[in-house]
């Protein structure tokens, strides 16, 4: 079979997609309709009738009304329902990760599965949160007034997603939420919407009332009728930092909190006392997982003079040997970039680079031909001796592109590696661990990965700072981000 047939056959599954308000279908397409494309083969493999400000409005108003019965319900039934949605997301996870990766291009072999696992994980951490949030009683004084805490949720919650792991982004963010006890008004990029549609459904399956996930599909003016609702009592957005302060903006004249995980540019530092055999590989194929298309992957490779031959040349061995192609073969490592603008967006950015002499091309740099050519795919690429400054260095790409930099000394690393406005995540390789602590504390970002180690424990924050956002997600913050703690003086 060719590609083409084969995402042909795949794309059989695919459900016909529709906003979905208080449980019912939402006819209609306010907004238009958008031509989904299939990024490996670039054809149009459904029509999505996108809503607009009508639809934010009826789900806005669903979300109200079945916020009473929602924050009161028992706490241990809300997590009864989550783990039930866990065990749904697990069940049909193959489903899931097809979907997956006809909708944006994950590969099955090393993206769409794990995200699977990872949405069942989070999704059960946060079941277990819904029965154990707690208030404090204060020690007041015997004449004094007894005082205590109650946590309770905001209300009605706006959600609004990108399309790099739509189901990994949905289980971080609806489960707390709905742990907490508020509804959500949910706005999936119009790239997946498919994913967003089954999770909705597993939800219902699993027992969630109807009106208390909502889920409207549209494009960015309908994210903007969401971020600009009178209706909506907080935001989680995960998306660019232009789009934030977008939403910022229009959250600001309601005097909605927000919470927003936003992009990055890890630098992965290695240095010359680090375990190589580990650090090249983890190096290589972390940075370049998910097609590069990830907030948290390290894309800065800092690496030491001493060894720095040695690890360019072992990086781009390692990477050399990854397969680009079908995203639905279990072996391949690279798929495609989510859209043409993608394509043409990381095409553009190599294709200045090169011009700008930012670096020296080591590896990739054009785009695949044969079958692939009618796909959006990009080589994986390498650059080595990349300026610091350079804007390959300092802007995120979103693609499957890695800048390798030299160093000298720990403090020159620590000033590249914090010279760019995001602080999402960092790596540090070395074996000295006095070493690792001090850069635990000098890298500025959310998160600090310390040898071969990714980004993200679900029962710990995840978050940024600077342009890469504010607000956590994971552990015990990610679920009091959506609760509203109220004191009660009782005389
Ligand atoms: P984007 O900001 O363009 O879009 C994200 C979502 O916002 C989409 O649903 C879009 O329709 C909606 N949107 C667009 N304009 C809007 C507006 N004015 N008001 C309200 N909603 C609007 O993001 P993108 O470029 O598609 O996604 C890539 C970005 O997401 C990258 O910067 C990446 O690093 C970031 N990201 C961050 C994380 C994280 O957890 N930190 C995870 C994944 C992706």
């Amino acid at each position: 079979m060719t590609l083409m047939e084969r995402h042909k056959k795949a794309a059989e599954i695919l459900p016909a997609v529709s906003s979905l308000v208080g449980g019912e279908q939402y006819a209609g397409a306010s907004a238009g309709t958008f031509d989904h494309i299939n990024p490996a083969t670039g054809q149009a493999q459904a029509s999505i009738p996108l809503s607009g400000t009508d639809c934010v409005d009826a789900a806005v108003a669903a979300a109200r009304s079945a916020a009473a019965g929602w924050r009161n319900t028992p706490g241990s039934r809300r997590r009864e329902i989550l783990e039930k949605l866990a065990e749904l997301i697990v069940r049909n996870g193959e489903e899931l990760a097809t979907i997956s990766t006809l909708e944006n291009g994950a590969t099955m072999g090393f993206g769409a599965t794990r995200f699977v696992s990872m949405a069942a994980e989070w999704t059960r951490y946060y079941a277990g949160w819904a029965d154990k949030l707690d208030g404090l009683v204060v020690d007041t004084h015997r004449d004094e007034p007894l005082v205590y805490t109650i946590p309770e949720p905001f209300g009605v919650v706006g959600i609004i997603i990108t399309w790099n792991a739509p189901l990994l982004s949905l289980a971080m963010k609806i489960p707390p939420a709905l742990a907490a006890g508020n509804t959500v008004v949910l706005k999936p990029a119009e790239f997946t919407p498919f994913t967003s549609l089954r999770f909705l459904e597993l939800a219902r399956e699993a027992g969630l009332p109807d009106g208390v996930l909502n889920l409207v599909i549209g494009g960015p003016e309908t994210g903007a009728a969401i971020s600009a609702h009178p209706g909506i009592n907080k935001i989680s957005f995960t998306g660019g930092p232009a789009t934030a302060t977008k939403i910022m903006q229009s959250a600001a004249s309601n005097l909605v909190p927000v919470l927003f995980e936003l992009g990055g540019k890890g630098a992965n530092l290695v240095f010359d006392d680090a375990n190589l055999a580990e650090a090249i590989p983890f190096s290589a194929t972390f940075a370049l997982v998910n097609t590069g298309q990830g907030c948290a992957l390290p894309t800065r490779l800092l690496v030491q003079r001493g060894i720095y031959d040695t690890v360019v040349e072992g990086v781009t061995a390692v990477v050399r040997q990854y397969i680009t192609g079908d995203p639905l073969e279990p072996t391949t490592f690279a798929g495609p970039l989510v859209n043409q603008a993608a394509l043409e967006r990381v095409s553009g950015i190599i294709d200045k680079a090169r011009a700008e002499n930012a670096g020296r091309v080591v590896l990739g740099g054009g785009r695949p031909g044969g079958e692939l050519a009618n796909g959006f795919f990009v080589e994986s690429t390498i650059f080595a001796d990349v300026d610091p400054d350079s804007s390959l260095a300092q802007n995120e790409v979103f693609g499957p592109v890695l800048s390798i930099i030299p160093f000298d000394t720990e403090e020159q690393a620590v000033e590249i590696a914090n010279s760019t406005a995001y602080g999402l995540t960092n790596y540090v390789q070395t074996s000295d661990m006095r070493r690792a602590r001090r850069l635990a504390r000098d890298l500025r970002s959310g998160t600090i990965g310390i040898n071969g180690i990714g980004n993200m424990h679900v029962g710990a924050p995840f978050g940024g700072v600077g342009i890469s956002g504010f607000g956590r997600e994971g552990g015990r913050e990610g679920v009091m981000e959506f609760v509203s703690t109220k004191t009660v003086l009782i005389g």
